[in-house]
């Protein structure tokens, strides 16, 4: 008898439960609609007087069982969620995120594609110094079948006094040497006045750690359509790395690729920490293709491999090593450039 009894409560819960959901739906429609016309009318969607009358009302009404203070803190919790809801219900996603686009963004360099799940091995020495230092790196990367080079012409130094990079004189020399050995190109561009004349030169503008931040410059490489490589800022955290690409997509370039190069921990043992997590988060979250500069995140030559094959693991598209033909004379982070011979087999080992 009991048990019927039972079943006939159970099953008015379950046809009040549908009918709170029903009126839960219901009132945040309605809320919805008033959000669409203060944001019209520009008043604040918050109106905490109202919401204070609001709950008094319903507290003075409040006959139990449930006490006042439950009541009250039931009706705030609905009263935050349907706020949310305003707030979210018309909120744009961003360009670079995934709930705007599903589909990967697949960069193209000639016949090259970067985020079309084919990793892809970027090499090259940190700055470029002279024409036959880039042609000996050219020439290896030829015949490792390794199709793209980096060199660095613009070098953002922590120091004034250290090697600032030989400039549009660097460009020239990456450019007339790529097309020697049918090679594509990417290097920093740290001045916006230069992005537009830089495509006459390489073909992907990279965006420095210090620079990632630069909002004109980002501004600046949003009214080109020349690729562009961003690295992740020396403290930015993976928001704000996808805000500063959205700067980017939001001038009109959607060739845009995230690098991921580390950043600052207490960690003393590698030069910055390489978060690897913020590589299968950033391809959830975006759908932009996502490399891993093992150079700059580890600057130990010794884990390159390990470090590279972990990130192609955790779904990176690509890998950016620096290499140069004699790492102790290099002008710029010499303690962490392989030599050719390092590469090959760096290279071997990873199998891209
Ligand atoms: C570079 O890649 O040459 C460079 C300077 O790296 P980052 O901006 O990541 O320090
Ligand atoms: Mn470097």
């Amino acid at each position: 008898m009991d048990q019927i009894y039972l079943e006939q409560l159970r099953g008015k819960l379950t046809g009040i439960n549908q009918q709170l959901l029903d009126l839960l739906s219901e009132r945040a429609q309605i809320a919805q609609e008033i959000g669409h016309l203060k944001e019209k009318h520009g008043i604040p969607g918050f109106d905490p007087v109202r919401e204070k009358q609001m709950l008094e009302e319903l507290v003075a009404r409040n006959t139990g069982p449930l006490d006042h203070e439950t009541i009250s803190q039931l009706f705030k919790q609905i009263f935050q969620a349907t706020m949310e809801s305003q707030r979210t219900g018309h909120k744009k996603p961003l360009l670079v995120s995934r709930k705007n686009q599903k589909a990967d963004t697949i960069v193209t360099l000639g016949d090259i594609t970067v985020g079309g799940g084919k990793p892809v091995l970027i090499a090259g020495p940190c700055s470029v110094e002279s024409y036959e230092q880039v042609r000996q790196v050219a020439a290896a990367l030829k015949q490792a079948g390794v199709t793209v080079m980096r060199g660095g012409a613009f070098k953002p130094r922590t120091s004034p006094y250290d090697f600032q990079g030989l400039g549009i004189e660097g460009l020239k020399i990456l450019k007339e040497v790529a097309s020697e050995f049918g090679l594509k190109t990417i290097s920093e561009i740290v001045d916006p006045a230069h992005i537009e004349l830089a495509s006459e030169y390489i073909d992907v503008i990279q965006i420095g750690a210090r620079n990632m931040q630069n909002f004109e410059l980002l501004k600046a490489a949003g009214q080109v359509r020349t690729p562009i490589l961003l690295k992740r800022g020396l403290a930015a955290t993976i928001e704000e790395f996808l805000h500063a690409a959205e700067y980017i997509l939001a001038g009109g370039n959607t060739q845009v690729m995230l690098i991921e190069r580390g950043i600052r921990t207490y960690e003393k043992a590698t030069r910055n920490t390489l978060d690897i997590s913020a590589v299968p988060i950033l391809k959830q979250e975006s759908h932009l293709p996502v490399l891993v500069d093992v150079t700059h995140s580890t600057g130990r030559k010794d884990i390159f491999a390990p470090c590279a094959k972990a990130a192609l693991a955790a779904g990176a598209d690509g890998i950016m090593v620096e290499v140069h033909p004699d790492p102790a004379t290099a002008l710029s982070d010499a303690a962490q450039q392989l030599n050719i011979e390092e590469f090959h087999r760096f290279h071997t080992e990873l199998q891209i």
